[in-house]
């Protein structure tokens, strides 16, 4: 513990004002390597109140279980002038059911994401966020984290995608606006300046999902592909995310909307292997197709053998997904 640091109480909300330049200790407890690190922590109790506190020093980062942020900063690639802790928002912490769909906080941990109640009720996220990082990391590391930092490994993000997920952005004066996640990871819209995610909303589909990493290693790791498959007998359709691959989750619709046709949503739901290797196949091919044809005629370029292999590892990490969601 930093024997300078004091704590002040300030206003409605808690600030914690630390010189740390002795030690480097940082937000959360973690301990940062930064040399001659020195900034003002506040600790707010609520969304609004961390809005407020951004808007009020347009300098200062928000960091929820800094599992991405202080590994940016030891790596001298971030200096934040002031942080914004969200550990205390209660608010953002847990999920409730709404209109058939689940809010979720966005200060919900990977660790909480991956118990059986939570995996009752959204599977396929539970699968991702059991599969990320060493326990440590799931313990401190949020689904906002996940999103904001929008990682191509991140593992959550795949499983949003094919679930069609929804953010809610708390803004300045208590504003509140909803967007697709995957408009966020593809920076089709941004967070604004003080503004946070301050919930995930996720369809409740009451039906099979799976998500699948390789990471090319034994143990905890970075997915060198994943894919997240959900079904969704109200709308007959499968839908199916592909992460790692590129800078964002990708979706193979074409993929999705040919393999849904095949299904006997009324009956067994079951697929003959055949139909699984060429979903599977299918997808892969989607994601990561073979190179253009030359304009001039010539002979067209093959996919580099990492690539080959990239496609072969999707191909089959898809055709186990559905093979699993339809079991
Ligand atoms: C050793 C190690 C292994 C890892 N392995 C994996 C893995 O296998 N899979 C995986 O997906 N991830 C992995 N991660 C990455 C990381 O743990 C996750 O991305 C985690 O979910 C980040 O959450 P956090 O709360 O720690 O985010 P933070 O580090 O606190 O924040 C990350 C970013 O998001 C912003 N932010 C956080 N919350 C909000 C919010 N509510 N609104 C707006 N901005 C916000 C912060 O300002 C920052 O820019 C690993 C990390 C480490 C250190």
């Amino acid at each position: 513990m930093c024997q300078s640091c004091h704590v002040r109480a300030v206003s409605t909300y808690r600030t914690a004002e630390r010189n740390c330049r002795d030690t480097g200790e940082g937000a959360a407890g973690l301990t940062t390597h930064a040399p001659h690190a020195s900034h003002t922590v506040t600790l707010p109790d609520s969304l609004d109140e961390a809005v407020a506190a951004l808007t009020a020093m347009p300098a200062a980062v928000p960091v929820a279980g800094g599992t991405d942020l202080m590994a940016a900063v030891n790596a001298g690639l971030l200096r934040p002038a002031a942080l914004v802790g969200l550990g205390r928002i209660s608010e953002i912490r847990g999920w409730q059911y709404l209109d058939g769909h689940a809010l979720l906080g966005a200060g919900l941990t990977l660790a909480r994401m991956g118990r059986p109640d939570f995996a009752a009720l959204i599977p396929g996220l539970a699968a991702a966020a059991r599969a990320a990082g060493p326990p440590q990391v799931r313990n401190a590391g949020t689904l906002g984290g996940n999103i904001v930092t929008s990682a191509p490994t991140g593992d959550t993000l795949p499983v949003l995608a094919a679930l069609e997920a929804t953010v809610i952005i708390a803004g300045p004066g208590g504003g509140r606006r909803e967007i697709p996640v995957s408009h966020l990871l593809a920076g089709r819209e941004m967070l604004s300046p003080g503004e946070l995610v301050g919930f995930v909303r996720v369809p409740l589909l009451h039906a099979p999902q799976a998500f699948l990493k390789a990471t090319g290693r034994t143990g905890p790791g970075r997915a060198t592909a994943s894919v997240a498959l959900v079904l969704d007998p109200a709308r007959r359709g499968v839908r199916c995310a592909v992460g790692a691959v590129a800078a964002m989750p990708l979706r193979p619709l074409e993929a999705e909307q040919w393999v849904a046709s095949l299904i006997d949503w009324d009956g067994e739901r079951g697929l003959v292997p055949e139909a699984l290797t060429a979903f599977g196949d299918y997808v892969a091919a989607a994601c990561i197709p073979d190179p253009a044809p030359p304009e001039d005629g010539s002979e067209p370029a093959t996919l580099p053998p990492a690539a080959l292999h990239l496609r072969r590892t999707v191909a089959a990490l898809a055709r186990r997904a559905l093979g699993r969601a339809l079991s």
